[in-house]
């Protein structure tokens, strides 16, 4: 159960109303959101405890959800959050995309990515500068050498970026040199991880766990949000089944599923869903048309030459083929792309 505070409660009557809480044997927790408190708690409250809540004069509603993640369900925010990332609103009528290299390798390879995507229709960038990759051997990203990297060309670009972070202790140093963090499908039950960035404000980009049920995301995400950081946004990049076809499987049906779960935007990543540069477009499409907020693609200059996720990533012109055919799907499901 959520109790959402007035925003003039005094510090000294939210205390009043967690200890009433606390005697009773219930573990509540005071949660910072946005200028608000709320008093969180997992167990369900009697009615009589409902009313008594009620009548303190500081209590504004009292949310029960059948969600164990409290903070992330429909209940709590009947309308899909907007989540902002510099002048970007993630989860508004417009939609989002997300275009940039799986991993920065160079200077000149991130610019002229950027340069092309902004003009093409990206309204973020991404780009790793530190990768979570299967193999040591393979690829790393070009680490703190790269952060100088982000900031300049997110200067030179005017687009915001958002990025991944691998370690609680690089939370601080990235969220300077970006504006979103996003949290990995290997990471995504990393807790010391969730909390890091949900003790932080800046917005998360929370990918599904390759073998991660939607419940469990959900969960996940809501570790971040019970830290009081209530930017996160969802990104379905698929998960393995038995399929060998296809790198992962692109699970469409999480799209409206969430819809009826939770208030926090979907963006979906038709790249790492799918592996394989051929079916990024028509994925990508069905994403839209499925309800998504927003589309993550990899985009590379020169693909074949690509450090990571080579076989994946889109060149330049194909990312703006990409954006060309989405525009008569985003618009049959009422949602503009510029
Ligand atoms: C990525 O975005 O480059 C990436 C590694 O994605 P995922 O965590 O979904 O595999
Ligand atoms: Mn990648």
């Amino acid at each position: 159960m959520i109790v959402v505070l007035r925003k003039d409660a005094s510090p000294e009557r939210i205390v009043e109303a967690r200890d009433l809480l606390s005697k009773k044997g219930i573990d509540v927790r005071a949660v910072a959101w946005n200028n608000q408190t709320l008093l969180v708690t997992h167990q369900e409250l009697a009615p009589e405890e409902v009313a008594e809540l009620e009548r303190n004069g500081i209590t504004e509603r009292v949310v029960n959800s059948t969600l164990r993640a409290q903070l992330a369900s429909k209940e709590f925010q009947g309308k899909t959050s907007e989540v902002r990332v510099g002048d970007v609103s993630i989860g508004a009528m417009k939609l989002v995309i997300i275009a940039g290299p799986c991993s920065i390798e160079s200077r000149t390879q991130f610019l002229e990515t950027a340069h092309a995507a902004k003009r093409l229709g990206a309204s973020l960038l991404r780009g790793g500068v530190y990768k979570p990759r299967t193999s040591p051997y393979d690829f790393q990203g070009l680490g703190d050498e790269g952060l100088p990297l982000l900031a300049e060309v997110r200067e030179e670009v005017g687009l915001p970026i958002v990025t991944e972070v691998l370690a609680p202790e690089k939370v601080d140093l990235l969220s300077k040199y970006t504006d979103m963090l996003q949290i990995g499908a290997r990471n995504m039950q990393n807790f010391s991880l969730l909390k890091a960035v949900g003790k932080s404000r800046i917005p998360v980009l929370l990918k599904r766990g390759m073998m991660a049920t939607i419940d469990e995301w959900l969960q996940a995400a809501e570790y971040i949000l019970l830290e009081g950081n209530p930017n996160v946004v969802l990104c379905e990049r698929g998960i393995r089944t038995f399929e060998k076809a296809t790198r992962n499987t692109l699970d469409l049906a999480a799209i409206p599923v969430l819809r009826k779960l939770t208030h926090l935007p979907v963006v979906v990543d038709p790249s790492h869903a799918t592996g394989s540069r051929d079916l990024v477009t028509p994925m990508a499409k069905a994403a839209v048309a499925a309800g998504a907020d927003g589309l993550m693609i990899e985009t590379h200059p020169n693909p074949e030459r690509a450090f990571s996720d080579s076989h994946q990533q889109l060149d330049l012109k194909e990312f703006g083929n990409l954006v060309e055919e989405l525009e008569p799907v985003a618009r049959a499901v009422g949602r503009l792309l510029r």
